[in-house]
């Protein structure tokens, strides 16, 4: 566990956020170094690069944690951030909307898959869960549902650290020491085909048996008393880039509607671009009936983020009582709307959304003939521009690393002293899951920036299986 004197260590300007963050376990670290940031802060971002104040520059081949879409210092965003703070910084959504809050709602409407007819904007990934549960709530009771109270969720997902979001979130190394605070969630096995799926079971047959557990989880709660089913299109933080399978997430929706439960799809990592379509959704050919985006949204330029919601729910609370009882301080705030209109604004206007499908296409095929047969790598996997690899102990048992060697956060610090920053995460659900490791490139990467990611890569990933084998 961490104490004091590894959350302040002088001189590496790491302070608790930053580092708790970066801790990726609950195991003691073996070196103090893989627990905090191994590089000095960071001074100045331009494109795909982050320099130190030491001069070192590091190819962000993660957007962070994939929120930096549009890559650092976009002159069209900072004109439009200028703008807006010379024009108006602030004004409170209990006085006034703004121009800059309408439009990005009106684009993300105009965008969104159908029957969307709203955005809810707040200030990033967790807010947009919290809201999206409690517009779930208000629309049962509002309807005369009140036994609505259920929400199931996935394991191996994460929809944010406040605690809605939290008891949501099935990553139990998250949740272990807040559980007395979270609200009971019900979790069923996310859709994890490398993990979970049988040999010889067919794509048909386990998107089948995986959706069915949502049914048999609705059963034995009774139908009537389930708000919400809540999941990751594509799996982030967790697991990284778990794609569905077949039409998982087509069953999941007719079972969702038949029981009159609420389809809550959070995009907040894998949406807005980052899986080479706007939302990852419309790959599965499915609307939900609320929908959470953030990350990508800014592309880190302000924090923000969005519910976007069903016209049904909109109109049950506005026929209702007419408020959504809730609310922030800086919710719909202008220099957040303005930063994100001009980020989408540039994302089509470049048909950048092209460039995240053949780059990911590039993205993977690097990555497969790199790591295909590498005898740690058990799987290649994710879609666009969020692919990961899976490091494993024995391919084929797929029995991954002790958790306790922290190989992830030893792969990331051999990446960092190359100049490259990777989003690992491992061997913190229930201690079963393998290390990963996750890539999410600016969506302005082009072929040799993807080719120097996956070389310095393999060197890292040589390296921090070098200190544990
Ligand atoms: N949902 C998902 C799917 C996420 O990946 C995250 C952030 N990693 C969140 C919610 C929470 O977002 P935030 O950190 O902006 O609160």
């Amino acid at each position: 566990p961490l104490d004091a004197s590894t959350i302040a260590r002088p001189g590496t300007g790491a302070h608790t956020s930053v580092l708790l963050e970066t801790v990726g376990s609950r195991h003691d670290p073996p070196s103090p170094s893989l627990h905090a940031p191994s590089a000095p802060p960071a001074v100045a971002a331009r494109g795909l690069t982050i320099t130190d104040s030491e001069g070192r520059d590091y190819i962000d081949a993660c957007g962070g944690a994939a929120v930096s879409c549009l890559g650092h210092g976009h002159r069209d965003v900072i004109a439009a951030l200028h703008e807006q703070a010379d024009t108006l910084a602030y004004a409170h959504t209990g006085f006034f909307t703004t121009e800059a809050a309408e439009r990005l709602g009106d684009r993300l409407v105009a965008d969104a898959p159908e029957g969307i007819g709203h955005a809810y904007l707040v200030s990033g990934g967790s807010e947009a869960v919290e809201a999206a549960l409690k517009l779930a709530r208000q629309y049962a009771t509002e309807r005369g549902e009140d036994g609505r109270r259920h929400v199931i969720a996935r394991r191996q997902s994460y929809h944010g650290n406040t605690l809605g979001a939290l008891a949501t979130g099935g990553n139990e190394w998250r949740r272990a020491q807040f559980k007395p605070l979270l609200m009971e969630t019900h979790h069923i096995a996310p859709c994890f085909a490398y993990r979970e799926q049988r040999e010889a079971e067919s794509d048909a047959d386990y998107a089948a048996r995986a959706a069915g557990e949502l049914e048999t989880k609705i059963q034995e709660l009774g139908p009537e008393t389930v708000l919400a089913f809540v999941a990751e299109p594509v799996v982030g933080a967790t697991a990284g880039a778990v794609p569905p399978v077949g039409d998982y997430f087509r069953r999941i929706q007719e079972i969702c509607d038949r029981h009159g439960v609420l389809l809550v799809l959070d995009e907040v990592m894998c949406g807005m671009g980052r899986t080479g379509t706007l939302h990852a959704c419309e790959q599965e050919g499915i609307s939900p009936d609320l929908m959470t985006v953030a990350k990508g949204l800014g592309g880190g330029y302000q924090p923000i983020g969005a519910v976007l919601l069903s016209e049904r729910i909109y109109d049950a609370i506005s026929n209702g009582s007419g408020f959504f009882q809730h609310g922030h301080t800086y919710m719909g705030h202008p220099m957040a709307a303005a930063a994100a209109l001009a980020v989408q604004e540039v994302i089509a206007r470049d048909d950048l959304l092209a460039n995240v499908r053949e780059m990911g296409a590039h993205l993977r095929a690097r990555l497969k003939e790199t790591f295909g047969r590498h005898a740690h790598v058990g799987d290649v996997r994710g879609r666009g521009l969020f692919q990961a690899i899976e490091l494993v102990a024995d391919r084929e048992t797929k029995d991954p690393f002790d958790p306790a060697l922290k190989l992830h956060a030893r792969i990331k610090a051999a990446a960092m002293e190359r100049g490259l920053m990777v989003y690992p995460m491992g061997g913190t659900i229930d201690g079963a899951r393998g290390d990963h490791v996750l890539l999410a490139p600016p969506f302005i990467v082009e072929r040799e920036d993807i080719d120097r990611i996956v070389e310095r890569l393999a060197e890292a990933v040589d390296a921090g299986l070098g200190e544990v084998a």
